[in-house]
């Protein structure tokens, strides 16, 4: 009863993210109730494991009852300072220095956001603001990744590629440029790894010169492509980019929203690829997805090019939120939790979940199995030769999905068969086990 009101109250009031609108409005909205550790709860009592963190967000899990007391600690200490007029409160200064301390390189000043949309939009800002203090604000131009999403920010939804974030509203991002992705299933220059990261150089040079590396400004890129189908590069892609990056003089930018924060493995996915960009920019695991926040790491080279070139003026970028000291207070207890088991288990389960989407290539429907850590997908197809992508007509994605909601599993059911993996990193065996046996069953019912 009082979940169906809830029902007609979101048809009448609530605006869904990234969504259908009349299409939701008939399907009509799922209430979660509850959650603790990997197991979701809605509002019917029915019980799933959260095989995609939220949004890919809760990498430690629910039910953390001392994120709950740094929060309220905070809170009743001080729930807001801003950072404007040289003001800031402990948190966010200490988070800013653990971060800084872990984080890849000479990446040692970071700026606190929302989320990852204005992290990314904020680097736009910071990218332009550095090449006006060098005196070459020629160089106004940017490079993404076909398939890369950005955020959906006015200028960062620019940099994202899915044509679903551009339809329908005709901002001009003519100064925004895309090259294709290394998505090695589906790669013209085949699977052979040293080919894909020669293609992928050639595409990149040939850009920029196309361009005029007198004009190119950052190229922007996912260590691991999340939202576009969890693509992942071969071992020395991101490291071979950066090398043409740094040949031309172009910023590198690794959006890290999704790859931060254990995801894949270590705290950072660059430090995998032993690259340090000239910027970061994190959120969700951040903080877990227990409050908003987001982080832009900059390299010293950037901080003090902008410093110096601003002399004594104001550098006019800023929110009113901007390293909120209870958003801050729940980042470092989150810190705590990564360093202290939490990463150790997300790298045991993230073997474990590999190996269990591996086991699933038997199936007729699983064409290809790819991920690292705790970040995975399987991409379904009706032919394996032929690599036939499921009838798009049928809606399989949202019929998969439900399946496996039935079947006790939240997954992300990408519109193009590809399903998604991004459990909490507190995942016990039995709660890998289950998302792989929960999978299975959904794909034999999908047959
Ligand atoms: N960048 C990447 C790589 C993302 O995956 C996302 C969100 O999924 C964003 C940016 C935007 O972050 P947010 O949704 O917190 O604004």
């Amino acid at each position: 009863m009082l979940s169906n009101s809830l029902i007609e109250l979101d048809r009448a009031h609530l605006i869904h993210p990234v969504a259908s609108y009349r299409g939701h409005e008939k399907l009509g909205v799922r209430v979660l109730k509850s959650a603790k550790g990997a197991t979701v709860t809605d509002m019917t009592g029915h019980q799933m494991i959260d095989g995609f963190a939220g949004l890919w967000c809760v990498n430690a899990g629910y039910g953390h009852e001392s994120i709950v007391e740094a929060a309220a600690k905070q809170m009743r200490e001080l729930p807001y300072a801003t950072g404007y007029f040289s003001l800031g409160s402990e948190p966010a200064i200490r988070l800013a220095s653990e971060l800084a301390d872990r984080a890849p390189g000479d990446l040692n000043h970071i700026y606190f956001t929302l989320g990852g949309s204005d992290a990314v939009d904020s680097t736009v800002r910071f990218i332009r603001y550095y090449y006006h203090s060098l005196g070459t604000p020629e160089k106004d131009q940017f490079i993404s990744l076909e398939q890369g999403y950005h955020g959906s920010s006015t200028v960062g939804a620019g940099l994202t590629a899915l044509p679903v974030f551009h339809a329908g509203f005709g901002l001009p991002f003519d100064w925004q440029h895309k090259i294709p992705s290394h998505y090695a299933y589906r790669n013209p220059a085949g699977t052979d790894p040293q080919a894909i990261i020669a293609s992928s150089v050639a595409v990149l040079k040939a850009k920029i010169e196309e361009i005029g590396a007198e004009h190119v400004a950052a190229f922007y890129v996912e260590p691991i492509q999340g939202s576009g189908g969890v693509l992942v590069p071969p071992t020395g892609w991101l490291k071979a980019m950066h090398e043409v990056c740094k040949q031309y003089d172009v910023l590198l930018v690794a959006d890290e929203v999704i790859t931060g924060f254990g995801r894949t493995g270590p705290l950072f996915a660059c430090s995998d690829d032993d690259v340090v960009p000239d910027f970061m920019t994190t959120a969700k695991g951040l903080t877990s997805g227990y409050v908003p926040m987001g982080a832009v790491f900059m390299s010293d080279k950037v901080y003090n090019t902008i410093a110096d070139g601003a002399g004594a003026a104001a550098i006019g970028h800023g929110y009113t939120y901007s390293a909120h000291p209870v958003s801050a207070a729940v980042g470092l207890e989150v810190l705590r939790l990564y360093e202290n088991g939490l990463l150790e288990n997300g790298v045991k389960a993230g073997a474990r979940l590999m190996a269990g989407l591996e086991s699933l290539k038997d199936h007729p429907l699983v064409g290809d199995v790819r991920g690292r850590g705790m970040l995975a997908a399987i991409e379904l197809v009706t032919d394996k030769q032929k690599k036939t992508p499921l009838p798009a007509a049928a809606d399989p994605s949202r019929r998969i999905f439900d399946r496996a909601w039935d079947n006790g599993l939240v997954i992300r059911a990408f519109g193009n068969g590809v399903l998604g993996y991004a459990p909490p990193l507190c995942c016990t065996e039995s709660d890998i086990d289950a998302i792989i046996e929960r999978t299975r069953l959904t794909l034999d019912q999908t047959l």
